[in-house]
């Protein structure tokens, strides 16, 4: 998929209208519009990666950058004592319906294990 058909380059872009709680040089973070947890948020790379299944080497330091902002947003949304799950799903089987790479943060209540 070309980068400018994208929903999330969209977002990034600001043609798509999203609740954003984070925004650096790298990433942007914004609200599920479908939350499946009393906290939802979804944590991407601005540049347009289809999934981690494309990600590169060197996309070394962009990776540790989400997870670590991922870990920020936890803590300011008051989930760390709590706790939380990140999620990354990959292709058809993973169950990703947007191809540009994003990871889920979700919190707020007792999750289940496993996924279905
Ligand atoms: P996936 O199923 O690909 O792992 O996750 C895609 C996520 O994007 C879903 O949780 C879905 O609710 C969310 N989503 C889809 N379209 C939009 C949108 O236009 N805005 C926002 N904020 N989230 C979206
Ligand atoms: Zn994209």
């Amino acid at each position: 998929m070309a980068a400018n058909e994208c929903l999330f380059c969209k977002i990034v872009l600001g043609d798509v209208p999203a609740d954003i709680v984070h925004e650096d040089d790298q990433v942007l973070a914004f609200r599920d519009i479908n939350p499946r947890a009393p906290i939802h948020i979804l944590i991407i790379p601005k540049q347009h990666l289809e999934s981690l299944a494309s990600v590169a080497d060197e996309n070394r330091d962009l990776m540790g950058h989400m997870m670590l902002t991922t870990k920020k947003i936890a803590r300011d949304e008051g989930l760390s004592q709590s706790g939380y799950r990140t999620v990354i799903n990959i292709g058809a089987d993973g169950g990703q319906t947007v191809n540009h790479l994003h990871l889920h943060l979700l919190g707020g209540r007792a999750l289940r294990w496993p996924p279905g």
